[in-house]
């Protein structure tokens, strides 16, 4: 693309048109969401406008169909695997001035650090000590933080000290780059690229976002199209919630959805859902203009599981452990687990050095306690990284997700991932209720042929063998 093509480009997210639906859906009968509710069972997705509807759901009885209907397309799609990631925080430098977050330029108290190749392979080895098989490096905007130095980290992270421990699948999250730097960074072999619009809403991201490369709001929302011109074919959506009204933000994010399926014929690979949280000197954090309550959270991703269904939905350790519980079950199919939120975190939690997050974490449990929890209410936590690595992305990815064939992969690859990590890295409680766990996942197979492979992987596992998948 020309740097001409790239001036004329214009915004797919039409705010005038958006507010339209928003106002035409405002009363809602009963007969029309139980339409739209039948319709969304049949996980081919939904329209806009029944977004809209959806969103205007209030009553008591309606919500229970609505969290149903998630519910059930969630298990139909995802079973109950949930893949665990947690985030690496390579820089806290950074050029913008969001007014949210407390890595902005001016704020003046944070101690600015950027991790060297040494300090971010330590902090590599912590996480892969601890058992992580897939990581989300988070990097801050600087001219500095180019294709190349990106490469490099990325490099540093998956090509460390070779061992069966070792990062398999590393995601990143960065400001736009261009398409030339992308080309580099995929090279490196990352999976999903994510950046977050942050607010769909133009008056509100320019408000927001007053200085720095960041105030360009087109340039972010084209980002992921850039990203599929480099080859890179799974792409991460995102929205802050707090900073417009969501009802808005969810048009905004499955008008994204939509344009990238149109464009590319693939949509998103994972949506991320963060709210604000009270950052350092990021005075809007404290108080939100817009506010999201947990009620409205949960709403927002059980209309998401019915609108996209075959995107992932990812949840981060912002939220508490109570309300993690609750949207496990209504559609969220990725989470992170011990999160640390700034350079050298981990590193620095082992020694004993004060914590500097960029913002609150809600579930500050540990990767074990976390894994315990959820898998004694019975959900399978999968430490799988098999499909970007045997070629399974963007519309690959989609044509065995669709027709229900993505179960055959991941129910086995969850077992056998999880019983590495039961038996290299779990605490004994941990070990003692995840075993449970797998007998009865493994009993639940239905084809012969493949409850005889996962059985053989298993037996390979006992006699030493790591890193075992289909
Ligand atoms: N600098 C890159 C960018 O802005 O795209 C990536 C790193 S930035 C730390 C990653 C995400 O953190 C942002 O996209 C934003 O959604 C989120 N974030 C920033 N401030 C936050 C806050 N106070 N609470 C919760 N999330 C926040
Ligand atoms: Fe910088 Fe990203 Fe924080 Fe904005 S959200 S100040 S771009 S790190």
């Amino acid at each position: 693309m020309t740097d001409k093509e790239r001036i004329m480009r214009k915004s797919f997210i039409d705010d005038d048109r958006l507010e339209l639906i928003l106002q035409q859906s405002a009363k809602p009968d009963y007969r029309q969401i139980d339409e739209i509710l039948a319709k969304g069972a049949e996980k081919r997705g939904l329209s806009i406008e029944d977004v809209a509807v959806l969103s205007q759901i209030e009553s008591p009885e309606q919500l229970t169909k609505l969290y149903e209907t998630a519910h059930k397309i969630k298990y139909d799609i995802y079973g109950n695997r949930i893949v665990i990631f947690a985030p690496l925080y390579i820089s806290n430098e950074c050029a913008n001035i969001c007014d949210y977050c407390g890595f902005r330029a001016d704020n003046k108290e944070l101690l600015r650090r950027t991790l060297d190749i040494e300090e971010l392979q330590k902090e590599t080895r912590i996480l892969e000590e601890i058992g992580y098989k897939r990581l989300l490096l988070v990097y801050g905007e600087h001219p500095r933080f180019d294709g190349r130095w990106i490469a490099e980290t990325v490099n540093a992270v998956y090509r460390g000290e070779q061992t069966h421990k070792q990062i398999r699948r590393i995601n990143i999250n960065t400001a736009p780059l261009s398409v030339e730097d992308f080309r580099i960074v995929k090279e490196t072999g990352i999976g999903t690229y994510q950046c977050f619009q942050e607010t769909y809403h133009r008056e509100t991201y320019d408000r927001v976002h007053l200085k720095g490369k960041k105030a360009n709001y087109l340039n972010r929302l084209y980002v992921h199209d850039d990203a599929f011109a480099a080859g890179i074919d799974d792409v991460g959506l995102g929205v802050l919630f707090g900073l417009y009204d969501w009802k808005f933000e969810l048009l905004g994010l499955l008008s994204h959805a939509k344009h990238l399926e149109d464009t590319f014929g693939v949509g998103p690979h994972t949506i991320s859902f963060p709210r604000i949280e009270p950052a350092l000197n990021a005075p809007i954090s404290e108080c939100p203009p817009y506010q999201v309550t947990d009620e409205d959270l949960k709403k927002i991703i059980a209309i998401v599981r019915i609108a996209v269904p075959y995107t992932g939905i990812i949840l981060t350790t912002r939220e508490t452990m109570k309300l993690r519980k609750e949207l496990l079950n209504l559609g969220v199919s990725q989470i992170s687990a011990g999160s640390r939120t700034y350079p050298g975190g981990y590193y620095d939690e082992m020694h004993n050095q004060p914590s500097k997050q960029q913002f609150t974490i809600g579930d500050t449990r540990s990767l074990d306690e976390v894994i315990k929890d959820i898998a004694s209410q019975g959900f399978i936590p999968s430490f799988c990284t098999s499909c970007y690595r045997k070629g399974r992305t963007g519309h690959t990815f989609m044509d065995y997700a669709k027709p229900g064939n993505i179960h055959k992969f991941c129910k086995p690859n969850a077992i056998i991932t999880f019983m590495e990590y039961l038996s290299d890295y779990a605490s004994p409680e941990t070990r003692e209720v995840g075993m449970k766990l797998i007998e009865r996942e493994f009993n639940e197979i239905k084809d012969p042929g493949l409850q005889e492979f996962v059985k053989q992987q298993l037996d390979l596992m006992s006699q030493g063998q790591r890193d075992l998948m289909l």
